[in-house]
């Protein structure tokens, strides 16, 4: 009897499995613990299924990709995916992280060296946003006078404070020294200008991107009052600009785009690679190999536009975004547009508005491009309008070139994989790429 009846239950269990033909692909655990206010979903099912998440009816795009968010409450959630075929369950423990205010110390002040180039100061003491006042150079001296959380603040003149990871300096207790001015130089080219300012050591400096100027400041503070030298550079119209620091002496140099078409370089980055797949979309496509499409789809256009291009990477390969970021220098990159494919975790999915394409800069000097490449995807791809928006990437943040990163399309939009599986729509993607930056360097 036992036995016949487990015979029944394995044969009906077979028939569930055979006919439930809807599949999560993220998550890949049914259990998880989160400290996250959602959870997301993503996978493939046939519309005619009818498709329920806690009881939320989905909507399924043409291809079976759908995807849906869950707001999790505080410990342990059910979440209960259902169509006529079958049912899935998910567990989420979602984990309370209650934060302390980290309190601000003051101290008196304190000598300290930067240990590395690239070194970010910040304007706040956070490690992320567009909080970032310049990148110092090793060796850099600063009078550090607090402390919050993981950030040293730092004293720049009585009216500028600034901060700086705990990680990046070393405090010692040499004794305070204002530095001397050596001298002062500028020199002007047809499509630049270089300004050289000398001191007898390192001293921190920041950046302002100013309306029609860069202003570039430079901060005795040693002398524990105001003191700042500031170096103001008229800026043209499209622009990318550099600072060094040699020994003492900077050298900030600004310059304008080159007008002739074919003086300038173009390099397109395929976002992630190799190791990296970069986002997963709805039915298990890597966003690695339909950004490296529309990358080749961009630089074949633009060749044919007569414009030096170079990508940073040909196939499916492993690159870091420092690898990139140097790669275009080498190449005298003008231009560097970031491909890639957007997608949402932590936030409520609504499958109608996390759609289409959004542009990304972190410079000023991109801000036009930003535009001027959404409106032709938007065009020419047939895409939401996802709008124009700032954000810190490493691979957009240089200003010796002018950076921006295109999010094309949602890897984890259902409705949004039915045109990146297609062929013809990565070449109309890739057409309004290139289009955008055409129309940036006509302007
Ligand atoms: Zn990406």
């Amino acid at each position: 009897m036992v036995r016949v009846l487990l015979l029944i239950m394995s044969v009906l269990l077979f028939a569930v499995q055979q006919v439930s033909a809807f599949e999560v692909i993220y998550p890949s655990d049914k259990k998880n613990v989160t400290t996250n206010d959602y959870a997301f979903f993503v996978g493939k099912a046939k519309s005619a299924e009818c498709l329920t998440i806690n009881g939320h009816s989905v909507p399924v795009a043409s291809n079976g990709a759908f995807a849906h968010s869950v707001k999790l409450k505080e410990g342990e959630n059910r979440i209960v995916l259902r169509t006529a075929y079958g049912i899935q369950v998910y567990k989420f423990y979602k984990s309370n992280v209650t934060e302390q205010p980290i309190p601000t110390e003051n101290f008196s002040p304190v000598k300290a060296y930067v240990k590395n180039d690239n070194t970010p100061l910040r304007s706040t003491p956070v490690d992320a946003g567009l909080n970032r006042l310049s990148h110092l150079f090793e060796g850099t001296e600063l009078v550090i006078n607090g402390s919050k959380g993981s950030f040293y603040r730092v004293f720049l003149s009585d009216k500028t404070e600034a901060w700086i990871a705990k990680a990046h300096v070393t405090l010692t207790d040499d004794t305070f020294q204002p530095a001397e001015f050596m001298n002062m130089d500028s020199e002007r080219f047809k499509n630049a200008m270089i300004q050289k300012i000398s001191f007898n050591k390192k001293l921190p400096y920041t950046v302002e991107d100013g309306e029609n100027e860069i202003i570039f400041r430079v901060y005795n503070s040693e002398l524990g009052e105001e003191s700042v030298y500031n170096i103001n550079i008229p800026k043209p119209e499209k622009y990318s600009y550099s600072v060094n620091l040699e020994q003492g002496t900077y050298t900030f140099k600004v310059w304008r785009l080159p007008e002739d078409k074919n003086e300038i370089t173009v390099v397109i980055d395929a976002g992630h690679g190799g190791s990296e797949r970069g986002a997963i979309g709805c039915l298990g496509d890597e966003e690695k190999n339909i950004n490296l499409k529309i990358a080749e789809y961009t630089a074949e256009y633009l060749k044919n536009k007569d414009i030096n291009v170079v990508m940073t990477r040909e196939c499916d390969a492993d690159m870091s975004l420092n690898d990139r970021v140097n790669y275009a220098r080498e190449n005298k990159a003008d231009i560097f547009v970031s491909i890639h494919l957007n997608s949402i975790a932590d936030i409520p999915m609504n499958v109608h508005k996390n759609r289409g394409t959004s542009v990304y800069y972190f410079n000023n000097n991109a801000k036009q491009l930003a535009e001027a490449i959404e409106e032709n995807v938007t065009h020419y791809a047939k895409t939401r309008d996802d709008e124009v928006r700032t954000a810190s990437f490493a691979v957009i943040r240089p200003t010796d070139y002018i950076g921006v990163l295109v999010e094309t399309a949602y890897m984890t939009n259902p409705f949004d994989s039915v045109l990146y599986r297609n062929d013809k729509w990565l070449k109309k993607a890739a057409k309004g790429i290139s289009e955008g930056i055409l129309d940036f360097i006509k302007k």
